[in-house]
């Protein structure tokens, strides 16, 4: 059950690569749809490097790794997570198509946890923008994780 809902994603996160492909006119690569495979598989939020990891495995080089996650961004495919970090703490996932989903984010780390609120995924919902119709949102609460804030109290 797991592994066909996963398979599922995955078709239809390559389709709509290319559909963006194809509107950009740029050709459809096995390589890419191999990289947006294990991006699919990856547990969400990951980083670079987990899908450099991933796509070590299947021979795939690192620059081929970061080339593709540039373009799944622009494809809005996938997005960086936590927009304020440094690049190496960047933590990335696939943006499933109609998604409500609440994340707590450590300033400091960049750590990343998903949180679930029925009571803010509903405030949300409920909320009547101007001139927009709302498709999926993503939500980030910034703040410090237990580890960091551990740390801050050793120091001081
Ligand atoms: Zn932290």
């Amino acid at each position: 059950m797991k592994v066909r809902t996963a398979e599922n994603k995955i078709g239809e996160m390559q389709r709509r690569l290319d559909v963006y492909t194809v509107s950009h006119q740029m050709r459809k690569s096995l390589v890419r749809n191999k990289v947006l495979a294990a991006a699919c598989k990856l547990q969400q939020p990951f980083t670079a490097y987990q899908l450099v990891e991933a796509a070590n495995k299947l021979k795939i080089s690192q620059a081929t790794v970061y080339n593709v996650i540039q373009l799944l961004n622009q494809a809005q495919i996938l997005h960086k997570v936590n927009r304020d970090t440094t690049r190496e703490h960047a933590q990335y996932e696939i943006v499933a198509g109609r998604s409500y989903r609440i994340q707590i984010c450590c300033s400091r780390c960049g750590r990343v946890a998903t949180v679930k609120s029925s009571v803010l995924n509903n405030a949300v919902k409920a909320f009547k923008f101007n001139n927009f119709e709302m498709q999926r949102f993503s939500l980030f609460v910034y703040g410090e994780c237990k580890v960091c804030r551990e740390k801050f109290k050793q120091h001081y």
